[in-house]
């Protein structure tokens, strides 16, 4: 990977007309939350993506490992596209859904790891329809025993089932599209298109698309405090630095 760079925020420019932007939302816009559903979602954050939304004609995604489903329960903000489920399930716009429904595999993974969080006080188990994550964020001392339990549950059925690394996080989820591949799928499709893509992201599974954007011409802007290897151009330290970049006053429309 090519060496990570520091840049100021303020060195680089977003264009409304130019640029395509594809967000994720948690650990990128929102701080992390110990349980996925205590994070709190501010009316500024609303304000700021519907202004997004209008001033680039639409050509803003959000690109997370939440379920479509989820994302819409949390913002409340239906009109605006969404790569959800690490590309799993897709809104290009109201009338272009895709979804992905879990195999009988999944489904009993999903029964698996529930049983094992429900042995350990501090394991959370998230069934996201198409993925089921298990969340060790209040437990990172069991981190090797939830590894040793995912690796074992899935090494028999490796071609059924994808394994993905997070923050604090193991997720099983159905094969198909990563969220580098969702968002080369959107860059071709109106009102994407002819457009230079930025992807701002916090984690590795957030690579596939810095490295989708950096193909397409783009850059990735990561958010991290770490100094790690990634494929992003540009490095902040927190999502309030990008509430700051996307609330203006410095996005051209022109
Ligand atoms: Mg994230």
């Amino acid at each position: 990977m090519p060496q990570l760079y520091e840049k100021s925020a303020s060195a680089w420019q977003l264009n409304a007309i130019q640029n395509a932007l594809f967000v994720d939302l948690d650990g990128t816009l929102i701080d992390i939350a110990p349980e996925p559903e205590a994070v709190i979602i501010t009316d500024r954050l609303r304000d700021i993506l519907t202004k997004l939304h209008i001033f680039f004609n639409g050509a803003v995604s959000l690109c997370s490992g939440r379920s479509l489903k989820n994302i819409d329960a949390l913002l409340h903000l239906p009109f605006l596209p969404v790569i959800g489920l690490h590309g799993l399930e897709t809104r290009l716009n109201e009338d272009t859904v895709f979804r992905t429904s879990p195999s009988s595999f999944l489904l009993s993974a999903i029964d698996e790891v529930t049983n094992f969080a429900s042995q350990e006080t501090g394991l959370i188990a998230e069934n996201k329809g198409a993925a089921i994550a298990l969340h060790y964020r209040c437990r990172p001392d069991l981190e090797n025993l939830c590894t040793d339990f995912v690796n074992k549950l899935t090494s028999d059925v490796a071609e059924k089932l994808v394994v993905q690394r997070g923050k604090m996080v193991l997720e099983i989820r159905m094969p198909g599209p990563d969220k580098g591949a969702a968002l080369i799928d959107f860059m071709k499709n109106y009102p994407f298109q002819h457009r230079q893509p930025v992807m701002f992201g916090d984690d590795l599974t957030d690579e596939s698309a810095f490295g989708a954007v950096s193909a397409l011409g783009g850059f990735g802007i990561l958010v991290s405090t770490i100094d790690r290897p990634s494929l992003a151009k540009t490095r902040v330290k927190k999502p309030a630095d990008i509430l700051n970049i996307l609330d203006q006053p410095y996005i051209q429309s022109k």
